[in-house]
């Protein structure tokens, strides 16, 4: 071949043609994606040629520094990136900038013309490699020298409209340098704050020195893709202020890698305070994604659960495209297998915490249990291991300790088939409810759910383990008698059967059924759930949501205690006093509804409260 054959015009690929075509008259807006392509094209060079190092030992100009450099002119109006990697042959020229070479662009060209999308929304998804330079230009020079020792320099270029040339040209460093000479609109890009800004969003973590006009740019590095062993505290810690653009402590720390069945490296960080209790509204998702170093998404939806946004860091995979669609993410087959794999090893690894270090556990739970919990009711795939990272009173705590379902399980007898618990506003208010006496009094556990959301979180859980989770103020609950120790006479079979049918003559609709019950050791009655009522919390919540609607109905069953004086005394006014009998028996039913938290309006409840102290104060004239 003579110089001037050498030096042709060639023409790109038809795909290409296309390409090019709607790059330079897309109107996509973020054109400085450009920026990253060509530094990470760079950054691949300068692997690869890492990579022949330990295998060749005749590599053209061996000893020179890997590294990039980026100089700027404003008068001239160019930006020029340089790498010393593996450069290219004629061949590869030709190969690689000359047809469709790599799968972001291709998949680019397929969905534009299967979605009927306008293309600069597609641009941003999926970048176009080297050609979004010409975004920016109508006149790009590349020029390389491959490490082959026999290579030639050589310098392609192209308008990026028909297409290109390739010329010898005098001799070149080993590596690529790509010239790019800017469009009068896109001038900024030879101004080195833009394009510092650009490199320090995209390019921080790149394992290669970028210099910028001589300036070192990239000065944190990427140690989530360091040994362990070489990484001090303080580092993590400065890492961790630097990504999380935080100011506080990390209270955890993840750090790990995995081969199978995903690339992985990941550095996460959970905070020591939660902003959220701070009234400053929902956090976005901490955690970036990184192909080898280089961003792809400082803020990607879909790569965790939405309950993990507190988490801070890094994931890296270099099995991602580094064209992956911001849109695409969560679709993305890879990106759940991330999700899964990271979410799993973070459930593990606070269990672990959990058990070696309880006491920080408990404080890291205090502030932020709620995200635990909104997995819990949001996230079937990871309820499991959510609900062994839960944490709550019981009535075997003392005030304020707090204790898991593993725990509870330990402590119950072999037997037991049910977890019992209770939802109020504070411990004082189930301990000085009617419910608890049948359990603490057979030495059976009820753990206390004292916060708004934990009715919703226990509904949605429904089971830990093989064991029903079980609101102890069911009616249905049946519970061993054969040990408890009796206090008092029971009243009669008959007696109580006329009793029953006295109190539901005269309690009418409010009740579904009355009757007597052994679950009642101190309490003279109380209402118990039939099975298919909202518990007192969710009523109050629906109220507050409706305030113009009628409460929703509530319809009980009445349990009463046969030992129980007060019972006593009432079957017998039932005969010798029956208007008494009848107040008392509303009364009964009232107190117990507002024990329970379900009692809507009190007037009647005060009023016969008054009527009733006014009959006993004239008895005893
Ligand atoms: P991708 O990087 O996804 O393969 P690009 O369009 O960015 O697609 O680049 C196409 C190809 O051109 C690369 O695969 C690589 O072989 C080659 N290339 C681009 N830039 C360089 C460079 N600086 N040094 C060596 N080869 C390069
Ligand atoms: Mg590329």
């Amino acid at each position: 071949m003579t110089k001037e054959a050498q030096s042709e015009k060639q023409t790109f690929q038809a795909e290409v043609q296309q390409l090019l075509d709607i790059v330079i008259h897309s109107l996509y807006t973020d054109k400085e994606i450009f920026i990253r392509e060509l530094v990470s094209n760079a950054a691949d060079a300068l692997e690869k040629l890492h990579h022949l190092q330990l295998k060749k030992s005749d590599i053209f100009e061996a000893d020179k520094e890997l590294e990039i450099k980026i100089s700027l002119d404003e008068e001239t109006g160019t930006i020029t990136i340089a790498d010393t990697g593996l450069g290219m042959s004629r061949e590869e020229l030709i190969e690689n900038l000359g047809t469709i070479a790599h799968s972001g662009s291709k998949k680019f060209l397929q969905s534009l013309s299967e979605s009927g999308q306008k293309e600069s929304n597609l641009i941003g998804q999926f970048g176009v490699g080297f050609y979004s330079s010409f975004m920016v230009s109508d006149d790009v020079e590349v020029f390389s020298r491959s490490w082959k020792n026999d290579g030639e320099s050589l310098c392609w270029k192209s308008d990026g409209k028909t297409g290109y040339t390739i010329e010898q040209v005098e001799d070149q460093d080993r590596g690529t340098r790509i010239v790019i000479h800017l469009r009068e609109d896109q001038k900024d890009f030879s101004k080195k704050a833009t394009v510092q800004k650009v490199l320090e969003t995209y390019s921080n973590f790149v394992p290669f020195p970028i210099q910028l006009d001589g300036e070192r740019i990239n000065k944190v590095e990427a140690l989530w893709r360091k040994n362990k062993s070489e990484i001090s505290d303080e580092e993590y810690k400065e890492f961790y202020h630097f990504t999380a653009g935080a100011f506080d402590e990390p209270r955890y720390r993840m750090h790990f890698s995995a081969d199978a069945p995903i690339e992985i490296n990941a550095l996460l960080f959970t905070p020591s305070e939660n902003q959220e209790l701070w009234g400053m509204g929902q956090m976005e998702p901490g955690v970036s994604l990184y192909c080898k170093n280089v961003l792809i998404d400082d803020k990607p939806k879909g790569l965790l659960p939405d309950w993990l946004r507190f988490l801070k860091g890094v994931i890296d995979s270099s099995d991602l495209p580094l064209n992956i669609s911001r849109e695409s993410m969560q679709d993305s087959a890879l990106i759940q297998k991330l999700n899964r794999v990271v979410t799993r090893r973070f459930l593990k690894f606070l269990g672990k915490e959990a058990k070696s270090s309880p006491d920080s556990y408990i404080e890291f739970y205090k502030k932020f249990n709620r995200f635990l919990k909104e997995g819990v009711a949001s996230d079937p795939d990871h309820q499991e291991g959510l609900a062994e990272l839960l944490r709550f009173q019981s009535s075997m705590t003392e005030n304020g300790e707090l204790t898991s379902f593993e725990q509870y399980l330990d402590r119950a007898k072999d037997d037991q088939k049910q977890i019992y618990y209770l939802i109020a506003d504070d411990r004082k208010a189930i301990e000085a409810g009617p419910y608890l006496e049948a359990f603490k009094s057979r030495g059976i556990e009820v753990i206390y759910f004292l916060e708004p959301i934990d009715d919703y979180v226990v509904s949605r859980l429904a089971k830990y383990k093989d064991k029903d989770l079980i609101s102890a103020d069911r009616a249905d609950i049946e519970l061993d008698d054969s040990e408890l120790e009796e206090k008092g006479e029971r009243l009669g079979d008959e007696a109580l059967e006329s009793l029953c049918k006295f109190i539901t003559e005269e309690l009418g609709e409010q009740v579904e059924k009355v009757e007597a019950s052994d679950r009642l050791i101190d309490s003279p009655a109380a209402t118990f759930d039939p099975g298919d009522q909202m518990s007192a919390q969710m009523r109050r919540m629906m109220q507050a949501l409706n305030p113009d609607e009628p409460a929703p109905p509530v319809k009980v069953n009445l349990q009463i205690n046969p030992r129980h004086e007060l019972i006593h005394q009432l079957s017998k006014a039932q005969e010798s006093n029956p208007g008494l009998a009848k107040l008392v028996a509303a009364q009964v039913l009232d107190t117990s509804l507002l024990a329970s938290g379900l009692l809507d309006d009190r007037t009647s409840l005060i009023n016969r409260g008054f009527d009733l102290m006014k009959s006993a104060l004239a008895e005893k004239k």
